[in-house]
């Protein structure tokens, strides 16, 4: 996590009670694992992560929590949830944030997250898995940093903790999945 000076940090002691109120979750059961983190599929494009979050919300450090673009970069996958040894919702957690920014109209760092959560989906949608090179490449492209992670995705692939080309999984049920969700959203 990111050390910064004292006098600069803005705190609300009440930060971790609206959560709890708009959540129903706890954050001060975080003990700081990082299970959550270490899970998290979208963190590399994160300011933070998932544990430093719920650091964050437990000291009340009201600017980080719902100024940088951590929470506007979660798909809401639940992963962090599922692995949660505290059974806390991260993910609705997240969403309480989002909820706090919006009624409070606070300016956000929502640059390109939306950009992010639509290639994500549509990625998902017809290839049935993230496709973590086409993901990253793309927004990369669109964001007008075209390399920018060019020397570190070619190491990932040479130690093989990326693949260059990419695969699908059921990616037909994927689709009737999406469909379904859209007709019931109608
Ligand atoms: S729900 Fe959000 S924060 Fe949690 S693992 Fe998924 S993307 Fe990360
Ligand atoms: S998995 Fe749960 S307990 Fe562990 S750091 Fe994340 S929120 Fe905290």
């Amino acid at each position: 996590m990111k050390i910064v000076s004292d006098k600069n940090v803005k705190l609300d002691p009440k930060l971790a009670q609206k959560i709890a109120e708009l959540s129903g979750e706890n954050v001060f059961l975080c003990y700081q694992c990082k299970k959550c983190a270490s899970g998290c599929p979208a963190r590399e494009f994160m300011d933070g992560n998932p544990t430093e979050l719920m650091r964050q919300i437990q000291l009340g450090m009201i600017d980080e929590v719902t100024k940088g673009n951590t929470v506007w970069y979660c798909v809401s996958c639940q992963t962090c949830s599922a692995r949660c040894p505290q059974d806390i919702d991260i993910a609705h957690v997240a969403d309480a944030i989002k909820i706090i920014v919006q009624q409070e109209k606070i300016k956000a760092d929502t640059k390109n997250a939306r950009l992010f959560n639509w290639l994500w989906m549509t990625i998902l949608r017809y290839m049935g898995r993230i496709y973590e090179v086409g993901l990253t490449g793309v927004l990369n492209v669109f964001t007008g940093h075209p390399f920018k992670d060019m020397a570190l995705g070619m190491e990932m692939i040479k130690k093989g903790k990326l693949k260059l080309l990419p695969s699908f999984k059921r990616p037909f049920m994927m689709m009737r999945m999406f469909s379904r969700a859209r007709k019931l959203k109608k």
